[in-house]
């Protein structure tokens, strides 16, 4: 993709699923990668060799860097970002990637277990694009926000409040912020993914009478990938989307299009 080589990109939760893929992507297109983890060493180290290798097929030579932090913590994003600073010198691309979802009907959500899931996918994102932006207006050149959503920033998702108002709260982030900074070269946009066959839904990934069931809620008939997630990411982030800025883009296979109404059922 256009624009991409030897451009200098971080990805949160970068030691599986989306992250993953999208680390590994980027790296194909010939960015240095900072790989942002939590706790998964191990998933991270396979993310790096994958984005080593997958450059070197594409004749790209990168440069990797593995960043532990809890992007739930203020000091911890501000240690990271100082990190990759010191390292490249600079940042032109975040992926806030990183999050997590609880179960719990809404009346049963006890207040610690809301506060985790906001600090992680809400407050992190917002904390690490704001220390990314402040370094792109520093280095007085474009940088490029990529906010991971999800198909619930609109789609309601009874039991898990906390994760539908991190994620609707996502979607007003990206088009604030992409509206405060478009004069200062600063794209902000959100990728928002449908079922996606990652580790975050295990529970009926790994179990095809349940993955049955959840294919058949979607048009296209099948979950995605988080390869397509990564490609469209890649896109978002590249030289061929310049004009780009504020915009949801939702990868879910129709999900998002009333699938209720695939057939006639009212007058
Ligand atoms: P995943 O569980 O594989 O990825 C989440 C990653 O975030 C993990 O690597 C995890 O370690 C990391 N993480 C969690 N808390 C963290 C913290 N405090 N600090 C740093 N990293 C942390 O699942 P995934 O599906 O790849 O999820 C990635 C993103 O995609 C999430 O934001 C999720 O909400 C979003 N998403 C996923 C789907 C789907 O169906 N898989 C659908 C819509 C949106």
């Amino acid at each position: 993709m256009k624009g991409l080589k030897g451009k200098t990109a971080i990805v949160t939760g970068a030691s599986s699923g989306i992250g993953q893929a999208i680390a590994i992507r980027l790296a194909q297109e010939g960015c240095n990668i900072a790989i942002n983890y939590r706790s998964d060493s191990e998933g991270a180290q396979t993310t790096r060799a994958k984005a080593l290798n997958q450059a070197k097929a594409a004749g790209h030579e990168i440069q990797t860097l593995i960043v532990q932090a809890d992007v739930s913590k203020a000091e911890a994003i501000l240690a990271m970002m100082q990190e990759v600073n010191e390292t490249w010198g600079g940042l032109d691309i975040l992926i806030n990637n990183a999050g997590i979802q609880i179960e719990t009907p809404s009346h049963e959500v006890e207040t610690d277990a809301f506060d985790k899931v906001i600090d992680v996918n809400l407050r992190g994102s917002y904390l690490c694009a704001r220390e990314a932006i402040q370094q792109f207006l520093q280095q007085a050149k474009s940088g490029v926000i990529i906010n991971v959503s999800s198909v619930h920033e609109v789609i309601p998702r009874p039991q898990y409040i906390s994760y539908s108002i991190s994620k609707g709260g996502m979607g007003n982030m990206t088009r604030t912020l992409a509206l405060e900074y478009a004069k200062s070269g600063i794209r902000v946009n959100a990728i928002a993914p449908g079922a996606t066959i990652t580790p975050i839904n295990q529970d009926w990934v790994e179990d095809a009478e349940k993955k049955a069931a959840v294919n058949q809620h979607i048009p296209m008939g099948r979950a995605g990938t988080a390869e397509e997630m990564a490609a469209a990411t890649a896109f978002l982030v590249s030289e061929e989307a310049t004009y780009i800025t504020g915009q949801t883009l939702y990868i879910d296979g129709g999900l998002t299009l009333y699938a209720d109404f695939r057939e006639p059922w009212s007058a």
